[in-house]
């Protein structure tokens, strides 16, 4: 009979393997580890935590990470279970004590009938068999660039340069507004892909003086390593002079406003659309090195952004990962290659759970499909439909970005109250719309 391949036996590759080798299909894991190591990882186990320990919040009522821990858990999720019975305490967050935890999830694959594990580094995509590429954010350079030649530079990237992410509902409209750079578009989409925050020469001023005084993060050792081509951090261009982001990102032209249309502004923060919805906007050009607490406090200078509350912030780290939307199908499939599927952060999700969630899905997908079965879609209000349709689809491919799971991905519930006063409202009605979507979706898969 034939078996399913996944390489990599990361978070998503471990999960994948668990989903289907429990619904029949034999499994073979490819990981390079120990033989082949990154600059992160540490030991030869499957499914390590190469950073933090936590899972982050567990709450499955108010926030769409702690909902996706209680899908991953209502589907028999090997990594959510592992890490339920390794838990340390932590408050409202889920902690992993994360070397029983790695090791558990290597012996119960080990241990599994179906499952085998290879320790060989896979430098190709072969054209025939079932395969899942799980590979992650530190895919092997070999393995980069044999994808790069299948997908075109253009869809790979090494890096990732995440400019911060606002929900539209927390942002000031009498301050800012709606309009493209000299009205370019033709059509109403276009004509609303962007708004825009005025600045004064006193606020420009505070704010790039905030810029330079705000706490950094550094690059790890090893990680800028041949690869990473200045993709500039904002406080890095605000070092090279006070006038450079006025020149650059926050270039005032071709802009007015209509609050004050006499007044032309000093400065202009642009945020574009970030996905079809129209929930989330993501600060034009923001991408920064600054630790997230100061962050959230320099942003929040800029005028409309007073409030504003964000659906991720911003970062550069190394992580490999494709333009999902252009290149798989809804079944994660690589539409040039059907017999090749991606799973994981290399999809262009962020973080452990969200890549252990993809995993879950494309081992799920693989199986029916091998043992010829159909499975329906993934609904699009649990919180793995939510995820697995921004980057198949929802997402903007020209500017597509890692997207950690949020309530911003997930279609508005009717006749509730917006903005912040009906926020608690809104998600638990996000949370129970979602758990009966994937109850339902699992009974049928
Ligand atoms: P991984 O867990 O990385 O697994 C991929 C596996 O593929 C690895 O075991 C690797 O050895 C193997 N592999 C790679 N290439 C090949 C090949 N060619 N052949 C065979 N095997 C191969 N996420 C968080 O949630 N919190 C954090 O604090 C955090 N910190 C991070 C810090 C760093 C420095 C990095 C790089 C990432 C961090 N992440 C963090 C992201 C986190 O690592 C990922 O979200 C998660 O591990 C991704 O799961 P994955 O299965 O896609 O990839």
């Amino acid at each position: 009979t034939e078996r399913l391949h996944i390489v990599g036996g990361g978070m998503a590759g471990s999960e994948a393997a668990w989903q289907a080798a429990e619904a029949g299909i034999d499994v073979v894991i490819h990981e390079m580890r120990p033989k082949v190591g990154t600059f992160a990882h540490q030991t030869g186990n499957l499914a390590e935590m190469v950073c933090s320990n936590s899972f982050r919040s567990d709450d499955d009522e108010q926030n769409a990470v702690g909902l996706l821990h209680w899908e991953m858990r209502a589907a028999n999720g090997l990594i959510m279970t592992t890490a339920d019975a390794h838990r340390l305490p932590a408050g409202g967050a889920l902690a992993v004590d994360r070397d029983p935890f790695a090791e558990t999830v290597t012996a119960k694959l080990r241990a599994h009938p179906r499952v085998s594990v290879t320790g060989e580094e896979v430098t190709d995509l072969p054209a025939d068999g079932q395969w899942i590429f799980a590979t992650g954010p530190l895919t092997s350079p070999a393995l980069g660039e044999a994808i790069r030649k299948e997908t075109g530079a253009d869809a790979l990237a090494f890096f990732d340069a995440i400019a911060p992410i606002v929900y539209a509902e927390s942002i000031d409209m009498s301050r800012a507004w709606m309009q493209s750079r000299y009205d370019k578009g033709e059509t109403e989409e276009e004509r609303t892909a962007y708004l825009n925050c005025p600045m004064d020469r006193d606020q420009y001023e505070a704010f790039i003086d905030a810029l330079l005084a705000a706490d950094k993060t550094e690059f790890h050792e090893g990680e800028t390593a041949g690869y990473f081509d200045g993709c500039l951090p904002i406080e890095v261009m605000a070092e090279r002079g006070r006038e450079t982001l006025r020149h650059g990102p926050m270039k005032p032209v071709g802009l007015t406003n209509p609050h004050q249309p006499a007044v032309k502004p000093f400065a202009v923060v642009q945020l574009r659309r970030d996905n079809a919805l129209g929930t989330l906007f993501n600060i034009v050009g923001f991408q920064t090195k600054m630790k997230y607490g100061a962050q959230t406090e320099v942003f929040r200078m800029i005028p409309g952004l007073e409030n504003a509350s964000f659906a991720r912030l911003g970062g550069i780290h190394r992580n490999t990962f494709i333009n999902s939307p252009t290149l798989l199908d809804s079944r994660m499939r690589l539409k040039s290659r059907p017999n090749i599927r991606f799973a994981g952060q290399i999809t262009g999700v962020e973080g452990y759970v969200e890549s252990a969630a993809m995993g879950l899905l494309a081992g799920r997908m693989a199986a029916a499909e091998m043992q010829g079965r159909s499975l329906p879609e993934v609904p699009q209000d649990s919180a793995m439909g939510a995820l697995i349709h921004h980057i198949t689809g929802g997402a903007e491919a020209k500017t597509f970005q890692p997207m950690n799971v949020n309530f911003g991905l997930f279609r508005p519930v009717d006749g509730l109250k917006g903005g912040r006063r009906g926020r608690k409202d809104r998600y638990k009605a996000y949370t129970d719309r979602a758990k009966a979507a994937w109850t339902e979706w699992l009974s049928h898969s």
